[in-house]
């Protein structure tokens, strides 16, 4: 009587632990830009997929991912942004010379 196994590759059994394990873990950072560049291999593509059919905030994430990036490419500067851009920058340059007018006044002060 056969066990069933004597044939099996040992590369399936990791393989399908590793399916097994891996689709109950949230799709990592790196993964989702791998999915998104098309550059996961075999196994993790396996893996995000089996994940995302088990789980609605990973699925989230993909939606939101795919949906920010094409927000921020149809995206044009607008006049109104690059007023916000300068008075931001305005601000840093004057608390900037501000600190460095204090540092230097401090220092001259400190010097013997
Ligand atoms: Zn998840």
């Amino acid at each position: 009587m056969s066990t069933g196994n004597t044939d099996k590759d040992p590369i399936d059994d990791v393989l399908e632990e590793v399916l097994r394990e891996g689709k109950f873990k949230h799709i990592s950072d790196q993964r989702l830009v791998g999915l998104r560049n098309d550059t996961l291999d075999e196994i993790e593509f396996a893996l995000v997929n089996s994940h995302l059919e088990l789980c609605l905030i990973c699925e989230y994430r993909v939606q939101f991912f795919k949906e920010t990036e094409e927000a921020l490419e149809a995206y044009e500067v607008t006049e109104s942004d690059r007023e916000v851009i300068k008075r931001v920058l305005g601000r840093i340059n004057e608390r900037t010379l501000d600190w460095l007018k204090a540092k230097d006044a401090k220092g001259k002060v400190e010097e013997p």
